[in-house]
């Protein structure tokens, strides 16, 4: 799953963002130079969740992303820069994050207590997957009490 791919997923149940943790495995593939469309993603982007992402996935380019996406009025400016052949320190990192970063394994946890599981790189969204921590932990005592 592409980090891409992750800014646009809601929880399904909750139609919230949902958190990347507990990642076991991550694989960078490169792919051809997308300035331009990198650029058109902003607007649409998630900032802080693409921050956070960065962080849970260990990235090296969580430094080179601004506390805050580039607000709209900096937007041409930018794209003067990439129609004039500079290489920005931003658009190298959306490139590596959004474009080459995914996460093979891990977890998507939803603000609301339940996680979807990212298994050989494909998150399993459907609501009836979501696993429920509270749930899992009753079943567990209970299998404590039987044993004791
Ligand atoms: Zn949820």
């Amino acid at each position: 799953m592409r980090l891409l791919t992750h800014n646009l997923l809601i929880c399904p149940v909750h139609k919230k963002p949902l958190a990347i943790r507990n990642v076991s495995a991550v694989d960078i593939i490169p792919v051809e130079y997308q300035p331009r469309f990198l650029l058109r993603m902003i607007p649409r982007l998630d900032w802080s969740l693409l921050r956070a992402a960065a962080v849970s996935v260990e990235s090296d380019c969580v430094d080179a992303l601004p506390e805050a996406a580039p607000s709209p009025s900096e937007l041409p400016a930018l794209e003067k820069a990439v129609e004039s052949g500079d290489r920005l320190p931003l658009l190298d990192a959306l490139q590596r994050l959004l474009l080459e970063t995914h996460v093979v394994g891990g977890q998507l946890h939803c603000e609301h207590g339940e996680f979807y599981v990212i298994a050989d790189g494909i998150p399993n969204l459907l609501a009836d997957a979501a696993v429920n921590p509270s749930e899992t932990a009753s079943e567990q005592a209970a299998c404590t009490t039987e044993g004791s």
